[in-house]
């Protein structure tokens, strides 16, 4: 036997019970939302070059040093399946002169996003994002908009419980100040840190915050805190967010340890949990990114945003699959059917009447095929008679149990008397 083909490690098939529920949060749910906040759609390539995730993510994070897809192609260009969906979406911003256009811009993206880790529960290396993007305004209104509709989502898909915490990394001069005082801190503790975040002192000293590691975890209990440093107009610009939050209704902690896997985050950083969810418990999280664009090559432009993993959210709202569209129709075979007008009645039903049908594919006998009809949720059953003299066919309302039966084939009117008898099935 030939050896067993399977899903690549971190990988999964999406299949129709799952496809009904992600199509309905994303066409259902997110959509409608998105489009009432005035967000356009954006689709950005599978594949972008590596330069502008080592740029836009940060060399020093997980993401870029160790998670990426990375391959060259035929022309030895390196390219990197994408990790996420900010620096794609601030490129293609800069590449068709989305600045010119009244600010701020507002994008909505979902889609497959690729990292190479360790796969467990909630955690695979094809995973989808849906996420939302809005630049060219620093305003706190343009933050508070884009977190009230990431929790609007939540809601809306049913993720109940999920937990908001928010902080500001500030900007400019006195985030390097801090970033230079978290590292003397870091430094005279270095012997009880883990090596991974000793190792990274220089780098990204702020990702000490996120540790996992308990010796780690004590020396950051102390140690000095952002939001405590930043600037009186960042603290102004964060409290105008809390207020505007406190105006929806949306409720958050402000959290002073927040630090976020991305290097391009300033001032508003925000992350969504759920409790349901085990050791994987963000479902998204995002922020400001003020740098990220003119980085990239653009001009100076703000920007806000955010990511949820689309898998976490099914399992956080523990959604059950939309019921699929039952047929008002299916017909079924005897012996000996004229298969060519059971065909014909088949497309006319669905083109012309535009009812779900179904035709019997699979040679079952005609108890089978009543079974199939059944199975399937079918309004009501045609039956195609094998022309033994009793009726060429005969409609029988699945829900009623009434039959009628047809004579006269070959007579013009033939298939709007079974379509007539199909929608009078419908309506019971
Ligand atoms: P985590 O802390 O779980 O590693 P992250 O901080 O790396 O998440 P982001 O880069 O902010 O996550 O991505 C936003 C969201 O995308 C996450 O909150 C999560 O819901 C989802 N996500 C991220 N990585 C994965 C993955 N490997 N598998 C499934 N979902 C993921
Ligand atoms: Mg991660």
């Amino acid at each position: 036997m030939a050896e067993k083909l399977q899903a690549p490690r971190g990988t999964f098939d999406v299949l129709p019970d799952n496809a009904a529920l992600r199509t309905q949060l994303i066409d259902q749910i997110a959509g409608p939302l998105f489009a009432q906040a005035g967000y356009g759609r954006i689709d950005t390539p599978i594949f972008e070059d590596t330069a502008l995730f080592a740029r836009g993510v940060g060399e020093s994070t997980d993401i870029v040093s160790k998670e990426m897809y990375t391959f060259t192609d035929q022309g030895d260009r390196s390219q990197t399946l994408r990790p996420e969906g900010t620096a794609p979406v601030c490129r293609a911003y800069v590449e068709h002169g989305m600045h010119k256009l009244p600010q701020p811009v507002k994008l909505w993206y979902e889609g497959p996003f690729f990292r190479q880790e360790a796969p467990q529960a909630g955690r695979y290396r094809q995973f989808f994002q849906i996420g939302a993007e809005a630049l060219g305004s620093d305003d706190p209104a343009l933050d508070a908009e884009s977190i009230v509709l990431a929790a609007r989502l939540l809601d809306g898909a049913g993720v109940t419980g999920a937990r908001l915490r928010i902080g500001s990394l500030g900007s400019g001069p006195e985030r390097a100040a801090y970033s230079a005082a978290l590292k003397t801190y870091l430094r005279a503790h270095e012997s009880e840190l883990s090596h991974d975040v000793a190792a990274r002192i220089d780098l990204n000293p702020l990702r000490a915050f996120d540790a996992k590691h308990e010796g780690t975890q004590a020396v950051m209990a102390n140690a000095p805190r952002l939001l405590e440093s930043i600037s009186a107009e960042d603290r102004e610009h964060f409290d105008e967010v809390l207020a505007l939050l406190d105006a929806a209704n949306v409720e958050y902690e402000v959290d002073t340890t927040l630090v976020r896997g991305l290097d391009y985050y300033t001032r508003t950083l925000f992350e969504f949990t759920s409790d349901k969810l085990g050791a994987q418990s963000g479902v998204g999280g995002g922020g400001r990114y003020d740098g990220l664009v003119e980085m990239l090559g653009g001009p100076a432009t703000p920007g806000i945003g955010w990511a949820a993993g689309i898998e976490r959210i099914l399992a956080a709202a523990e959604a059950e699959a939309p019921q699929a569209q039952h047929p008002a129709a299916y017909i079924a075979l005897d012996e000996g059917a004229d298969r060519a007008a059971a065909f014909a009645l088949l497309l006319k039903l669905r083109e012309v009447h535009g009812l779900a049908a179904q035709i019997e594919l699979a040679g079952r006998s005609m108890k089978g095929q009543l079974k199939a009809a059944s199975r399937v949720g079918a309004k009501s059953l045609v039956i195609f008679g094998g022309g033994r003299g009793q009726y060429d066919a005969a409609v029988k309302n699945l829900t009623t149990g009434e039959q009628i039966e047809l004579d006269g084939l070959t007579a013009g009117d033939y298939y709007d008397r079974i379509a007539e008898r199909v929608l009078a099935g419908i309506k019971v």
